[in-house]
């Protein structure tokens, strides 16, 4: 944080201000693995920071509820064609507050209670929002899940066209929080149109690889895109949707007034600021590196002795299952945030553990990324990894450890973070 911003809190509050001190801290001096993570630029957190936060504004741009919205309107305006343009979407809409509520908009943009939706199982990889029982996207609509194969752990476009024909949902969900694979997004589209469904293009892990060319678009294919702004497409956190212009009405009317009161101003602004900084050349390399490292990544951890699910990666993330490695994924996830790696515990597909306590890891490289570790920095990390994974009880190893990775982390500053 800039240090008279720091003052600004620690005057006012200095016990806040020095939690946050710390986690920047940590974020400072760890390896941030966690695959939906990453550090937003000084710009981002600036305009996150900002007065925008005290101003109202229900509505779209040109028609709101409440006066003085001469630069809120410009704001808003200028982060829908910034997305427009980057991804190719005929029309956005910049205001939902985060994934989740973007994903339950497109619901009710389509669907009533009790309609079909199709998604891709939790355990499989998919997202809560998907049609997940403990989600309201499970419990207020009938959803049918498809999951993977058990031979490769991919998804079976055959199973996922069987399955539409069978159930005819109106809504199908494409993407998932733990595929390590390209999503097919022309073979889904295929499907909902031989079944007339929508077909919902869920993003919110890879916008950035799309938006930077290191993964193919949706957009062509999908009525509705969905992302989270917050993960590899390196904005503040926040959601978005675009869609085709005959469903514009539908998506605006849902996320507002269906869904969503007054839109985060200062969001807004951070979200188009990180899509300014999406649309240069530098980030088209940057999507590159987060593929090339995720792929070195894996590569080392299985000459390390790790088993992938998939085998390998296409994308920014890696599944491991650890039963080989006799320890479950909490146990091993605990170790090595100890030495300072973190990253979280996993289900991988079939899991015969419980989700509280997996037999899988999830990792990914969109942060070590943005502080410009490359495939030598990946080797290292990968090494690391393995000698904790092989004793995790042993505090004096990874104390070792997270006193080498603090080193190691010094050379490679993180954006937004001036300590
Ligand atoms: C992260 C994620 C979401 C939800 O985003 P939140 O901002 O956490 O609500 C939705 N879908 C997928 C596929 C995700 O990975």
């Amino acid at each position: 944080m800039h240090p008279a911003l720091a003052k600004t809190i620690a005057d006012v509050d200095p016990e806040i201000a020095e939690l946050i001190a710390k986690e920047e801290r940590r974020q400072r001096d760890s390896i941030r693995l966690i695959a939906s993570e990453n550090y937003v630029s000084g710009a981002v957190l600036a305009a996150t920071g900002s007065i925008l936060t005290n101003k109202y504004s229900e509505g779209y741009p040109t028609k709101r509820y409440y006066e003085g919205q001469q630069y809120i309107d410009q704001i808003e305006q200028l982060c829908i064609e910034r997305a427009k343009a980057l991804f190719g979407a005929d029309h956005a809409n910049v205001q939902p507050y985060s994934g989740s509520p973007a994903n339950l908009a497109v619901y009710f943009a389509f669907l009533k209670p009790g309609d079909t939706v199709m998604g891709l199982g939790l355990p499989a990889g998919g997202h809560l929002t998907h049609g997940w029982p403990v989600s309201i996207t499970g419990s207020y609509f009938k959803a049918v899940q498809y999951g993977v194969r058990r031979d490769t752990h991919r998804i079976d476009m055959d199973e996922v066209r069987e399955l539409a024909l069978k159930e005819r949902p109106k809504l199908i969900w494409c993407g998932g929080t733990a595929v390590p694979r390209t999503i097919e997004f022309a073979a889904y589209a295929e499907i909902a149109k031989e079944v007339g469904a929508i077909l919902a293009a869920d993003i919110a892990h890879i916008s950035g690889l799309v938006a930077g060319g290191a993964h193919p678009s949706p957009v062509p294919f999908a009525d509705v895109v969905s992302t989270t702004t917050h993960k590899t497409l390196r904005g503040p956190r926040g959601g978005m949707l675009m869609c085709k212009t005959a469903h514009q009405k539908a998506i605006d009317k849902a996320v507002f007034p269906g869904l969503q009161g007054g839109p985060h101003n200062h969001t807004t602004a951070g979200i188009a600021v990180a899509l300014k900084e999406a649309a240069t050349e530098t980030f088209k390399q940057y999507a590159k590196q987060i593929v090339a490292n995720a792929k070195a990544l894996a590569a080392t951890l299985v000459e390390h002795g790790f088993d992938l699910i998939t085998g390998g990666t296409d994308n920014h993330l890696v599944l491991a299952d650890l039963t080989s490695k006799n320890i479950s994924g909490k146990i091993a996830a605990k170790a090595l945030d100890a030495a300072g790696i973190e990253l979280n515990y996993n289900s991988v597909p079939f899991d015969p553990r419980k989700p509280f306590d997996p037999s899988g890891i999830r990792l990914g490289t969109s942060s070590v990324a943005s502080r410009g570790m490359k495939e030598a920095e990946m080797k290292q990390i990968g090494a690391w990894m393995a000698q904790v994974v092989a004793a995790p009880a042993d505090t004096a190893l990874h104390a070792k450890i997270s006193g080498e990775v603090r080193e190691f982390c010094a050379k490679f500053p993180a954006p937004g973070i001036l300590l």
